[in-house]
């Protein structure tokens, strides 16, 4: 294809962030860090392999997810549990934050509150950084599995896929039929996936999860949550999912209070400061 005189000088020009953060409120880690030193633990909950679970965590609560029984994959749902329109916005959280998320960073909620819903506290896997291949774990860039592009691909039925995990798990939760729960799942964070982009096609590739028993990643509640975590058919995410091919295996999920007085002077985040008005 032909190309203008200039092309290569217009390839030159040099990037800049979208959304520069330095004017994001921070969290504040030492007061968590602190506050971390007091957990008990007060509640567990399991998602079996190839299937989900749903859990609510107060705000000023902690939660962890932990890899128990063999490397896992976990897809992630969290809502505000008094309003469940309010719900995590992978997208923005990407724009905020990057492809992948940490201990510091936070998932966001959907417009119009746009707040921080969990701030990530402790995460075993912090050492892992990015690959050689540009890849990294906790991703915001994948979607969840789903029998749709399942059947689009490959054709077929396939109950067990994250999207009908999660789905399943909101209308008991809600004992609700499965058409009113499953408009509530959305995008999810890929807990302990490992994933990137080709650098010469630009695809979403995965691979084998560096995650291990014993390992675990910890938020900080800011609003009162419903969570719902499904264990991926994928288990590891090196090979398939939306299939029984793969190993997959539980993950636990760990909810705690922090002890009296240790989170003096936090306070939940308010809903955004727009007013709403969109020009009309
Ligand atoms: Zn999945």
């Amino acid at each position: 294809m032909s190309q203008p005189q200039d092309a290569d000088a217009r390839r030159m020009v040099k990037p800049v962030i979208c959304y520069p953060v330095h004017t994001l409120p921070e969290p504040d880690m030492e007061l968590y860090s602190s506050a971390r030193a007091t957990l008990t633990k007060v509640a567990e909950y399991i998602a079996p392999a190839r299937d989900a679970v749903t859990f609510n965590v107060k705000a000023g609560q902690f939660f962890r997810i932990r890899s128990v029984e063999g490397s896992q994959v976990g897809d992630l749902n969290l809502w505000n549990a008094n309003d469940l329109t309010e719900r995590f916005y992978s997208g923005k959280t990407r724009a905020l934050h990057g492809t992948h998320i940490t201990t510091g960073q936070r998932m966001w909620s959907s417009f119009p509150a746009l707040r921080p819903m969990a701030t990530i506290t402790h995460d075993t896997l912090g050492w892992y950084g990015i690959d050689d291949f540009g890849g990294s774990v906790h991703d915001v860039i994948g979607t969840r599995c789903d029998p749709y592009t399942h059947a689009l691909l490959a054709g077929g039925q396939y109950h067990n896929c994250c999207h009908s995990n999660l789905t399943r798990a909101v209308a008991a939760h809600l004992g609700v039929p499965a058409a009113q729960a499953e408009p509530l799942v959305h995008d999810v964070l890929n807990v302990f996936m490992c994933t990137g982009f080709t650098r010469d096609t630009g695809q979403y590739f995965m691979k084998s999860s560096p995650v291990r028993p014993g390992d675990y990643l910890e938020f900080f509640a800011e609003i009162d949550l419903l969570g719902a975590l499904s264990a991926c058919p994928g288990g590891d995410c090196s090979s398939e999912h939306s299939s029984d091919v793969a190993s997959s295996y539980p993950l636990l999920v760990e909810v705690f209070d922090a002890g009296e007085g240790a989170l003096e002077g936090w306070r939940a985040p308010a809903p955004n400061l727009y007013d709403g008005g969109h020009g009309l």
